[in-house]
């Protein structure tokens, strides 16, 4: 069994449903361990689009990580997303950060997720749910690179854990 954190975004359409829906769909390819606060962040790279909201969850899981990032696809494209620009709008993004403490880079999968440390929407719900955790190699905790982060995009909490 794998310890897995993934994250998701959306800013299209009902995007409080749509990430409600993909961790559906998620709980059924393993056991969902944790679920961090919604955030409201403000969108890096290509910057006119709406704001996403964002969350990490961790999934406890019997999948290899080849075929975690196939179910991740499978969802993504039954919740309607469409590939049209990079790093662009979106029903929904699954992202695996984390995979117990591997590290692996393929041409289809790098994990942990190469930006993991520099995105702000990422590292705030991670480490929201996983503090102490280490990043593989960086071997830091996602607190320590929390605090190292220079970065100015907006981040808030929307909704916090355990609210409804
Ligand atoms: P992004 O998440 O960077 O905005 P996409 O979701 O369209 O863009 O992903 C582009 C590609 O990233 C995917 O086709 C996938 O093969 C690759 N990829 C590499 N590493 C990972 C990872 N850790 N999690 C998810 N996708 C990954
Ligand atoms: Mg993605």
């Amino acid at each position: 069994m794998a310890t897995v954190y993934l994250g998701l975004g959306s800013n299209i359409g009902d995007t409080e449903k749509n990430l409600r829906e993909a961790v559906e769909a998620l709980a059924k390819r393993g056991a969902i361990a944790s679920v961090s606060s919604l955030y409201r962040t403000e969108p890096v790279g290509f910057v006119n689009q709406p704001w996403f909201l964002n969350q990490v969850i961790c999934l406890e899981t019997k999948l290899s990580p080849e075929d975690l990032l196939k179910a991740t696809q499978q969802i993504e494209n039954n919740l309607g997303r469409e590939r049209t620009i990079h790093w662009g709008p979106r029903t929904i993004d699954i992202d695996i950060l984390l995979y117990d403490n591997l590290v692996m880079a393929t041409p289809n999968l790098t994990i942990p997720h190469s930006w993991l440390s520099e995105r702000r929407f990422v590292l705030e719900p991670l480490a929201e749910i996983a503090p102490t955790l280490k990043h593989p190699i960086l071997e830091k905790t996602l607190t320590e690179l929390l605090q190292e982060l220079k970065n100015d995009k907006a981040v808030v909490i929307l909704k916090e854990r355990h609210s409804d």
